[in-house]
């Protein structure tokens, strides 16, 4: 068993499946001709609104590029405040900083590794304009108690939802939840597409116009401009290929769910923390992680042993040098850096199998 190899994601094994569906698609969009927007961009958008529950979606260039997009739809810029996690990917604080605001941090909680109500509200200023919490890994954010913070403050509550294709909060799927949400289609995610793409999704019409606009040069007519925007599209190719693999997407969830059910039985008598599932939640498992305090060893164990894992993330955004001196970077975040540093992505894909899932988990055992 020692020589098997197995990676933290692999796309190939999906990509073996849809071969032929993926194939018809992209000889589809060849013999359209239209290769940015069009036919195939606007099926695509409303069949993932659809998918999602919401009026509408905007496909666009990246994930990072949805959280920009829907910051300055909501009137965010120069002067405001954004309250967010520093537990994520630097694209979600990058975007804040992009329209000229501020990222201000609140702590998370260690169960769910998403932003925590209560501190949020801590942190809220007279120049607070939203909230943008993560449903990182998967896992929603407790996203009733932020929109009532939301509510009675006139707040923005956008959701990046670039981690939780698929995963539902108290029965609605996780962005259809906040005024305006983020995906990303970064190949790696639980949908992905062949490059880079993303999408907002919301149920303001006007704020959808909004993005639309502003994703193609502020255009209103072929050359009209209502205002300097960007060129921030999807296209035509990473959109057919959206819609053949958003066909599997629910199957992909399903599996993904077994696979850390799975897991989680195997790990049970360990002294590991587990990945936690909040009452009313439905994990999305964009990723399976593990908390140790023995985490070098540990990975190190797992390599030797042929087995890939991650660090989601090493480096708390707070404690970036990008952020020095830009961020009210002083926060105390005690959970944020202790997840930080103990965090281990296990390998999880809907392909994974069985036997790969008890080799992971009697390494892991072994070496902790
Ligand atoms: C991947 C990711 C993004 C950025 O998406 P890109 O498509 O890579 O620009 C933003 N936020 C989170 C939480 C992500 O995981």
């Amino acid at each position: 068993m020692t020589s098997l190899q197995i990676p933290l994601v692999d796309l190939r094994a999906q990509h073996r499946v849809l071969r032929d569906e993926l194939d018809a698609a992209i000889q589809r969009v060849l013999e359209g001709g239209k290769f940015i927007l069009g036919e195939e961009v606007e099926s695509f958008e409303s069949e993932f609104a659809a998918y999602v529950g919401t009026a509408g979606a905007v496909g666009v260039a990246s994930g990072t590029a949805a959280l920009r997009l829907a910051l300055l739809a909501c009137g965010v810029g120069p002067g405001d405040d954004v309250v967010t996690t520093a537990h994520t990917f630097i694209a979600t604080v990058e975007a804040i900083c992009h329209v000229g605001a501020r990222p201000v941090f609140a702590d998370i909680d260690p169960a769910t590794y998403t932003i925590d109500p209560a501190h949020v509200e801590a942190v809220l200023t007279p120049r607070t304009r939203a909230i943008l919490p993560v449903h990182l890994y998967g896992h929603p954010a407790a996203m009733d108690a932020l929109e009532e913070l939301c509510a009675h403050r006139s707040l923005s509550l956008i959701e990046d939802a670039a981690q939780a294709h698929g995963a539902e909060y108290r029965g609605r799927r996780c962005g259809s939840i906040g005024r305006v949400a983020c995906f990303s289609f970064y190949p790696g995610k639980n949908l992905g597409a062949l490059g880079d793409a993303g999408a907002v999704t919301s149920n303001d019409e006007e704020l959808l116009i909004r993005i639309r606009r502003l994703r193609d040069h502020g255009r209103t007519e072929k050359y009209l401009h209502a205002e300097i925007g960007y060129a921030e599209r999807l296209d035509a190719m990473q959109a057919a290929v959206l819609r053949a693999k958003l066909r599997h997407l629910d199957e992909w969830t399903i599996a993904r769910r077994a696979h850390a059910r799975h897991y989680s039985e195997l790990l049970n008598e360990t002294e590991l923390q587990l990945p936690h599932e909040a009452e009313g939640a439905r994990h999305a498992y964009h990723l399976y992680v593990i908390r140790s305090e023995q985490r070098a060893v540990l990975c190190e164990q797992l390599r030797c042993a042929g087995v890939a894992s991650g660090i989601h993330y090493p480096v708390p955004v707070h404690r970036q040098p990008a952020l020095r001196g830009m961020a009210a970077s002083n926060a105390l975040l005690p959970h944020t850096e202790a997840a930080a540093a103990e965090v281990l992505s296990l390998p999880l894909y809907p392909e994974l199998r069985s036997e790969q899932i008890e080799f992971v988990a009697n390494c892991v055992r072994r070496a902790s």
